[in-house]
This record gives C-alpha cells, sequence and structure tokens, in this order.
C-alpha cells in the first residue's frame, strides 16, 4: 500500500515534490469521495422508480383487476418508466458534457429566436396550469454566438421547472436586461421560492431542495447542472436570486455580439 501522506521536512526539491503529491492525494481522495457519494446518490434515484414497476407489476400479474383498475396501474408503471428514462437520459448527457465530449455549433444567432421558440414550446403546458407566461420582446434583438440546440434546451430546463415548482395560476415572466457586451436573460416566477441556505446547491447533480423532492414533481434533479453546463460552454454565468414564499428568479447572461 501507498503511504498517502509523506512527511515533508525541508525545502528541498524533493520536499517539494513530497508535498504536491501529498496535495494530490488529498484532491484524489476528495475526488474519491465525491464519486462514491454520486453513485449512491443515483443509486437512490433510481430505486424509488423501480420499486413503483416492481411493485405495481405484481399487483398487475397476481391480483384480478377491474379494467379500470388495471389501467390506472399500468398508467403508474409508464409514468414511472418514463421518468427512468429521463434519468438515464440525462445522466448520460451530463457524462459526456463533463468529460467534454460532445458536438458543440457555433454560429452567430438570434437569442430572440431562442427564446420563442422555446416559448411556443412550453406555451400549452403552461396554459393547463393556468399560468400566465409573460414576455417583453425586445425593440433590438440580441445576437450571441452559440448552439442553438443547447440554448433551447437551457432554457426549457429553466422554464420547465418554473413551471413545475409554480402553482396553479401563477406568472412566469421572461425578460431582457443587458450591457454593451453581454445580455441577461431572466426568468422569474411566483411559485414557492427557495431556501437561502440551499441556494447555493440547487446547480448541483441531484441536489433538490426537501420540499420539493416529497412533491413527486417528476424532476431528475440534474436539470440545472446541465443548464450550468451549457452556459459554461457559452461562456457565459447562470445564478439565481430567490424569496421564500414570493418566488425564484433565474438570470443567464451570455457574451453579446451586437443588437440588430
Ligand atoms: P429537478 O429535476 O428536481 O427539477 P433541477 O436540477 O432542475 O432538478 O433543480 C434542482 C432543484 O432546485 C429542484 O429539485 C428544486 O428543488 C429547485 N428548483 C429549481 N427551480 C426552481 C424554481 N423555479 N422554484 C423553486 N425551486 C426550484
Amino acid at each position: 500500500r501507498y503511504q498517502s501522506r509523506i512527511l515533508v521536512t525541508g525545502e528541498d526539491e524533493v520536499s517539494q515534490l513530497a508535498a504536491s503529491i501529498n496535495h494530490m492525494s488529498k484532491e484524489i481522495q476528495f475526488y474519491q469521495k465525491q464519486r462514491n457519494e454520486f453513485l449512491a446518490d443515483i443509486g437512490h434515484e433510481l430505486r424509488t422508480p423501480l420499486t413503483y414497476l416492481k411493485g405495481y407489476s405484481e399487483i398487475v400479474l397476481q391480483t384480478q383487476l377491474s379494467k379500470e383498475e388495471q389501467k390506472e396501474y399500468i398508467g403508474i408503471i409508464h409514468e414511472q418508466s418514463k421518468r427512468l428514462q429521463r434519468l438515464v437520459q440525462d445522466l448520460f448527457e451530463l457524462a459526456r458534457m463533463e468529460q467534454g465530449d460532445f458536438s458543440f455549433r457555433k454560429e452567430r444567432l438570434s437569442l430572440e429566436e431562442v427564446i420563442t421558440n422555446v416559448l411556443t414550446f412550453v406555451e400549452s403546458s403552461m396554459d393547463e396550469k393556468g399560468i400566465a407566461l409573460e414576455y417583453q420582446s425586445p425593440k433590438t434583438k440580441p445576437i450571441v454566438e452559440g448552439d442553438p440546440q443547447r440554448l433551447e434546451q437551457l432554457f426549457i430546463n429553466i422554464l420547465e421547472n418554473a413551471r413545475r415548482y409554480t402553482p396553479r395560476n401563477g406568472i412566469i415572466e421572461v425578460r431582457y436586461g443587458g450591457d454593451v457586451d453581454h445580455i441577461t436573460v431572466q426568468i422569474r416566477d411566483s411559485g414557492p421560492g427557495i431556501p437561502k441556505d440551499e441556494l447555493p446547491f440547487i446547480m448541483e447533480r441531484l441536489y433538490r431542495v426537501e420540499k420539493s423532492r416529497s412533491l413527486e414533481t417528476g424532476g431528475t434533479g440534474l436539470g440545472l447542472a446541465i443548464c450550468k453546463k451549457i452556459v459554461e460552454m457559452h461562456k457565459g454565468e447562470i445564478w439565481v436570486e430567490s424569496i421564500e414564499g414570493k418566488g425564484t428568479t433565474f438570470f443567464v447572461r451570455l457574451p453579446l455580439i451586437n443588437w440588430v
């Protein structure tokens, strides 16, 4: 077994080497711990849908059920398989991004076009929940450089969260802010907000605010981690402000090419 810590006594080259080995070994331990925690979390996330799948399929197989009951239980099985599928897709996606193994188109594009596509995409699910979607289209259009599909995915994730956590008949507002060389998109909702002490963690993989975890909202806990990666690819920033009981605002700041 290698020694995980070498005693450093002097300041010569060998001691410097020893110190840097000590440092690396500490880092390796840190990453090993993180990886183990992540694996444990994934195990936990997989267990819930699998428990449903096993339980309900057993009932359907072993019990005499009416047509309606059968339909209900198979509906649950279907929902949970979709959840499992989302989870696996998101895990792959994130793993690929973290390895830098992804295709990333770099083109000049109108951010406003991206946003209007996204708004059209989420419109009907907002309607279903009676949520008012407010959007202020800018007079001049911001042009940025990036991958249109990834940017759509980014804003869909944020808006889907806003819809998921905002109660019926709430409001979601999308607006622009900006300066000479950056554009900031703000997405504000009238949802429950995020507790201050949990805010720093919500973009970590699989992190969920305790309350929403118990609400069974159907998310994977990976959406914001993916958002963060997409924003980093575009050399931008993402952050969030929130007041409990009032709502949450996500900010996405991207380098701007120009306004047209
Ligand atoms: P999930 O799939 O669970 O939504 P995300 O990574 O997208 O995972 O988000 C992480 C957590 O951040 C969510 O579980 C939720 O607790 C919290 N969150 C994200 N967006 C909002 C929002 N608009 N309002 C309140 N809580 C939010």
